[in-house]
């Protein structure tokens, strides 16, 4: 009997609120997901970079701007123990990518198509599509100016979802403009704010004079209406800011690419400017932006760069996620080939060199091996088995070793009589790599049999 049934009680520890665990059901998903991704970034001939999930505080603080909600109240900022280093677990990752492109001059040659993805972390209010670590995939476009880059992003969005198959989510498209244009309308947004003081809620007074253009974000229903008559940014836009604009339109409706102009889309972080850009669903409740992006001129020189006009993205991968199961076309099971059942000491020892030969020829093998109970009956091997969702099960005993033979059952198959053979040792790969690869409506995982 093992140790394991007299553990005494102990308390548990969990996991932490708004952080996820991925566990092995929704592999598939993610893995369709990524995969998917990676190509179509791939085909826009975009390169990755990784940065480390820690930088420092300052880096931030600079990069957002001190008075956006990520670094008035969501990071999670730490001292270093060893050396009183201020230091923060990203929020985002451009600020991290424009430092990493400055640091070993990536746009030296010229500008530079750059993506990412990895875990983000905010301190949030959890809640569905909103988590405290979640994971952003996003695109960096260094060293552009034109719309082209702002739109060719925008149809790589557009290919990946119908990629996904997903299909109801729109395009929002405005332009911020310039500082100078956004210092006029700020002027007369604070006036029109100032005159209707007594409708704006407690969040609104807070930003009137410090961030007054994300008053314009807001979330508060009661506040839409007073909202939509504010001053328009677009009214505010000069030639060069409006004709970038004009360009943008032009290749989204050149390229067949639907979109809506919403004058009330602003981005949540201070370094965009003209094009900002939204990809909204419906069916995500109050979470419903997948995707936001924008251009971004001048956060380059801001962290002592040379001048790199760029435009970017990023995604929340959870919430595309949840999209893709509504859109219920995915059934990627998690499933294996070949599921190797044995009895017996020797049997043991040829299932394991059996399930090396079955990998060498590219089949996924699960070989059963001992738990708590032991190594178990064959009846419970067998369920475990069909558990698996192997498509085969392999079955070496006592009887089999003595006749050099593997008894080799289909786990899927409906025609009872004829569901299993006697193969020889020498054969069985042969036989498993005719029966899976030669059966056309064979349903099983992503990779290929050579
Ligand atoms: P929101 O208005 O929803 O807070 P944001 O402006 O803070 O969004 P960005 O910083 O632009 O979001 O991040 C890009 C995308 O990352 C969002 O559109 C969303 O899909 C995703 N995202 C942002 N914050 C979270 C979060 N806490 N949990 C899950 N996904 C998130
Ligand atoms: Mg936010």
């Amino acid at each position: 009997m093992s140790d394991t049934k007299k553990t005494p009680k102990v308390e548990k520890i969990t996991g932490i609120k708004g952080m996820n665990d991925m566990l092995p059901v929704d592999a598939p998903l993610w893995e369709l997901f990524e995969n998917t991704a990676q190509s179509v970034l791939k085909s826009y001939g975009f390169g990755q970079i990784r940065t480390p999930i820690v930088e420092q505080t300052a880096l931030f603080a600079r990069g957002l701007g001190a008075v956006t909600d990520v670094v008035e109240k969501e990071m999670y900022s730490f001292e270093d123990a060893m050396n009183g280093d201020r230091l923060t677990l990203r929020p985002e990752n451009t600020a991290g990518v424009v430092r990493a492109a400055i640091e070993h001059n990536l746009t030296y040659e010229g500008p530079k198509r750059l993506w990412y993805t990895g875990p983000m972390f905010r301190h949030e209010k959890p809640q569905r599509g909103r988590y405290r670590q979640f994971y952003q995939l996003g695109a960096e476009a260094l060293g552009f100016t034109g719309p082209d880059i702002d739109a060719e992003l925008m149809m790589m969005c557009q290919r990946l979802w119908d990629d996904l198959g997903i299909a109801d989510v729109r395009l929002e498209i405005n332009s911020i403009g310039d500082a100078a244009e956004r210092n006029n309308h700020r002027a007369d947004l604070i006036a029109y704010f100032e005159q209707h003081q007594e409708q704006l809620d407690a969040e609104a007074l807070r930003r009137l004079h410090t961030n007054p253009l994300r008053i314009l974000d807001t979330k508060n229903p009661q506040m839409q209406e007073l909202v939509n008559q504010a001053p328009k940014l677009l009214d505010y836009l000069g030639a060069e800011s409006l004709a970038h604009f004009e360009g943008v339109q032009a290749i989204l409706r050149h390229n067949s690419i639907p979109f809506v102009i919403n004058s009330r889309l602003v981005r949540g972080l201070d370094y965009y400017n003209r094009t900002v850009f939204e990809w909204v669903s419906d069916e995500l409740g109050a979470q419903g932006t997948i995707c936001a992006g924008g251009r971004y001129d001048t956060l380059i020189t801001m962290f002592g760069g040379k001048p790199t006009p760029s435009c970017g993205f990023a995604m929340g991968i959870e919430r595309i996620l949840e999209l893709m199961k509504l859109s219920g076309e995915i059934h990627a099971p998690n499933q294996c080939d070949v599921y190797l059942v044995h009895q017996g000491a020797e049997a043991q020892m040829q299932s394991f060199v059996l399930s090396e030969r079955l990998r060498d020829a590219g089949l996924d093998v699960v070989l059963h091996c001992a738990s708590v109970s032991g190594i178990g009956s064959f009846k419970t091997q067998m369920k475990r088995a069909d558990a698996s969702g192997a498509a085969y099960a392999v079955i070496v005993g006592e009887d089999e070793m003595t006749e050099g033979v593997a008894m080799i059952k289909s786990l899927r198959s409906e025609d009872m009589e004829n569901n299993q053979a006697s193969v020889p040792f020498d054969t069985v790969v042969d036989y498993l790599v005719d029966q899976i690869t030669g059966n056309d409506h064979h349903d099983h995982c992503t990779h290929t049999h050579h």
